[in-house]
């Protein structure tokens, strides 16, 4: 699967979640959701240019997503700080865990809006035929290969399809909001 088409799946899959912290929370944080579902739906494939590492390897893996959505809701709660919440006084680790305990919210948000866009990669990979790269999302503790194979990887109408669905989805959503 190519880039359109995990961005469309990415888009999908977090539908669900940006309706969900759009009427639970705020709007806004729908938007958000797609925003980061929409950065990680590709992340895994930084694989590819970097050396040393397998295609399909460690970034193909729950734990790595798992990191790496750690990674962006820390970053995300901590760049939105000047926006919503003063931590005065406080330095270094005291003020990180009071902006993440003060705004969980937005930690959550970013937390399983990044999750739900790396899961989408994976899926998109395991739907495409896998010649011999197979993803193994819970190496090293399990090393079962996940495959289904339905469309090649250049495949035009799974690639628009996905993304013209993704696209429509997320308008929908932002219709809805
Ligand atoms: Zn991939």
């Amino acid at each position: 699967m190519y880039r359109e088409g995990h961005i469309g799946l990415g888009l999908l899959v977090a539908t669900p979640f940006a309706i969900l912290f759009s009427f639970s929370i705020a709007p806004q944080w729908g938007l958000f959701t797609f925003g980061f579902a929409f950065i990680t739906s590709r992340a895994p494939d930084i694989d590819q240019s970097l050396p040393l590492i397998s295609h399909r390897g460690f970034t193909h893996t729950i734990w790595f997503g798992i990191l790496l959505s750690l990674f962006f809701a820390i970053g995300a709660t901590v760049a939105l700080s000047p926006f919503i919440m003063d931590t005065g006084s406080l330095d270094g680790l005291d003020a990180l865990a009071s902006l993440l305990m003060g705004n969980w919210e937005v930690f959550i948000i970013g937390f399983v809006g990044c999750f739900a866009g790396f899961v989408s990669h994976l899926v998109g990979d395991i739907l495409t035929e896998a010649y011999d790269y197979t993803v193994n999302p819970f190496w090293p503790i399990s090393n079962t290969a996940y495959t289904l194979g339905w469309t090649q990887a250049d495949s035009k109408v799974w690639n628009w399809g996905l993304l013209v669905l993704g696209a429509v989805a997320t308008a929908g959503t932002v219709a809805l909001i």
